[in-house]
């Protein structure tokens, strides 16, 4: 790193290299003009030249030479180089001109070395620690953004199911206990579909529990492929049982997409030699809407979806059973109690 010594007069400048090299610092570039010493600065070196450069220390004989200041400042590379200013008594520089020109100190006397050498420390004192600052800040915010990182992994895996890579029961409560809150705002309505494997037990006494999780981890992904809006959501309720939360969504669509969801899961065509009801693995499906009433919770949608999808199990399996209140009913046990939508009998099997 050099330092730059800029004045017309030789004698001058040879004492004034000869005063700093005295005082140790080494690499010392003399020149009469300022544009010259830049291309003594850059020679051999591609670098670009600021980046050579510690300080600009220059006779200010004239106002041209802090305007050649001001040119040099104005330039990205060039403008945190300090300069130290030598002014003449005898040729006085107007103080909006040194101000304008980027200039960092002035002196005006060039006889008094310890006010020379005192600036020069005190200007390379202050830019060194411009830079140990900056260095540091760097590190703050790599740290920071590393942290930023691994909070955002760690909310992840927090809010994953290991095994599937579907929602985790934990962030289904949170994200159903917003959607509800939402929907209270908004009146809007929410739906859940509860899904569960049927004769699962039978599938993992037969295929064993390494074929069992292969089974859960595909029809998981089955169901989360299956909904197709960014604002649904497929969580993994627990054990063989999945729940799918569809924000904004009715009753008549939200048993549209538990049908998708077991075609698709049928379309896997898992084979399932222990089941009753096909030679594959089939799911039983409870669905429930609501528009929340104010003062309702969240859970009451899960008890809804939960007795739907009991009734399916009960029912025969493999087939979807939309929450209604006749369901309440325990002496209803029949087929057409299942829910009817325009039509469609959403007790499918
Ligand atoms: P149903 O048709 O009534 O739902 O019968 P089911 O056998 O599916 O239901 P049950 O509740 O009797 O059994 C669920 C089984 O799911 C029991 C357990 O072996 C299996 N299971 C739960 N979690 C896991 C898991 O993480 N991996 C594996 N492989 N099996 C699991
Ligand atoms: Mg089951
Ligand atoms: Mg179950």
């Amino acid at each position: 790193m050099s330092i730059i010594l800029v004045d017309k007069d030789t004698q001058s400048l040879n004492d004034l290299k000869l005063l700093i090299k005295g005082a140790g610092y080494q690499d010392v570039i003399t020149s009469c003009s300022l544009s010259e010493a830049l291309r003594e600065a850059d020679k051999g070196d591609d670098d670009v030249t600021a980046s050579n450069i510690n300080l600009i220390l220059i006779n200010l004989s004239s106002e041209e030479i802090a305007q050649e200041c001001f040119t040099l400042k104005e330039k990205n590379a060039f403008a945190e180089i300090p300069i130290i200013a030598i002014t003449c008594p005898n040729k006085p520089i107007p103080l909006q001109t040194l101000l304008e020109s980027g200039i960092t100190e002035c002196i005006s006397d060039a006889r008094n070395e310890i006010e020379i050498m005192m600036r020069i420390h005190s200007v390379l004192t202050l830019k060194y620690e411009i830079k140990r600052r900056r260095a540091l800040e760097r590190n703050i915010n790599e740290m920071a953004r590393q942290l930023e990182h691994s909070n955002h992994m760690l909310q992840l895996i927090s809010s994953q199911d290991g095994l599937t890579g579907i929602a985790n029961r934990r962030y289904f409560d949170q994200f159903l206990s917003n959607e509800w809150r939402r929907a209270i705002r908004n009146g809007s309505s929410v739906s859940l579909i509860m899904i569960d494997i049927d004769f699962f037990k039978a599938y993992n006494d037969f295929y064993g529990h390494l074929e069992g999780d292969e089974c859960l981890k595909r029809v998981a992904q089955e169901i989360q492929k299956t909904l197709k809006r960014s604002s649904d959501i497929a969580a993994r309720y627990g054990g063989e049982e999945f729940a799918a939360v569809l924000p904004g969504t009715d009753l008549k669509g939200a048993a549209k997409i538990a049908e998708l969801i077991q075609e698709n899961i049928i379309s896997l065509n898992i084979k399932h030699e222990k089941s009753s009801v096909m030679d594959c693995v089939t799911v039983s499906l409870g669905v429930a809407s609501e528009i929340p009433a104010i003062d309702s919770s969240h859970e009451e949608l899960i008890k809804k979806a939960d007795s739907a999808l009991y009734k399916a199990k009960q029912w025969g399996r493999n087939r979807i059973v939309c929450w209604h209140k006749s369901l309440l009913d325990e002496s209803l046990k029949s087929v057409e109690s299942s829910c009817n939508i325009e039509g469609n009998n959403f007790d499918r099997q």
